[in-house]
């Protein structure tokens, strides 16, 4: 992991936790961390629960001052109008959300999102000012058929080439295979992958953007293989599901730089 990158550990809920226990698991999250003495600038902590949460966590977070940012899963090409169970990135912005996720395995496979899709979603967040995490990953198959990088690399292609160098973005790489299976990658595929994202980055927004972009590795992340993956040159944080709600797997989780292990 390069020092200039701010680690960043992004906890996808999912559709799990209703605004209360949204309320109750983000409380104890932020006493846990607290406890441990967590230093915010080592590790940004990003919290992305379902749309009916948000506007609880805001709430939150603000009142007690707890340091995390807030992001949505997902969120609509269009701005406003008739898009029916559509969520605009307007209505995200104004709940002080920082981040909205694009193009999440889940997401693809559910709604038959397209890579050009998620470039437009990727471009209607930077309109409002939030940051995307494009998610990118092969399939078993994918990795059989093409190995690991290609489809990734092409995916995440698509959406650079829809956005500028200005504009901030992070991406994830996520092997769907890896996603909720308890498999994970190892860290030095994980960390493959990221340099062939990160050198995509850098032949279409320079190699400037390329130092500068943090790539992030999801699929079956826990408490006890995160060093080893920020050990990593190109793995700048995780994106994290099941080890994301509970509290003290995540808390252990975000503590990554107090973790020792044989492989680091
Ligand atoms: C995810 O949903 O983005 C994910 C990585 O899930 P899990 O950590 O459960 O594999």
């Amino acid at each position: 992991m390069a020092t200039m990158r701010r680690p960043l550990i992004a906890g996808n809920w999912k559709m799990n936790l209703d605004h209360l226990q949204a309320i109750a698991f983000t409380q104890k999250l932020g006493w846990a961390l607290k406890d441990a003495k967590y230093i915010a600038s080592d590790v940004e902590v990003a919290l992305f629960p379902p749309f009916t949460d948000l506007r609880s966590l805001q709430t939150l977070i603000n009142a007690d001052s707890l340091p995390f940012e807030l992001g949505a899963q997902d969120l609509s090409v269009h701005d406003d109008g008739a898009h029916t169970g559509d969520v605009s990135g307007a209505f995200l912005k104004a709940l002080e959300c920082s981040y909205v996720i694009v193009g999440h395995s889940e997401r693809r496979a559910d709604h038959h999102e397209t890579d050009d899709t998620i470039a437009a979603k990727s471009v209607a967040a930077r309109r409002h000012g939030l940051t995307p995490i494009v998610c990118v990953g092969e399939t078993a198959e994918d990795l059989e058929l093409h190995g690991a990088s290609k489809v990734p690399v092409d995916q995440l292609t698509v959406v650079l080439n829809s956005l500028s160098k200005d504009d901030d973005y992070v991406v994830a790489y996520e092997p769907v295979w890896a996603i909720g299976s308890g498999q994970a990658a190892t860290a030095d595929q994980a960390n493959d992958v990221a340099r062939a994202l990160r050198e995509t980055i850098s032949s279409v927004h320079g190699p400037d953007k390329a130092e500068t972009t943090r790539i992030l590795y999801g699929g079956s992340v826990k408490a006890a293989n995160i060093a080893s993956f920020m050990s990593r040159e190109h793995v700048d944080g995780a994106l994290v599901g099941g080890a994301s709600l509970d509290v003290s797997e995540f808390s252990s989780l975000i503590q990554f730089p107090k973790h020792v292990t044989l492989d680091s």
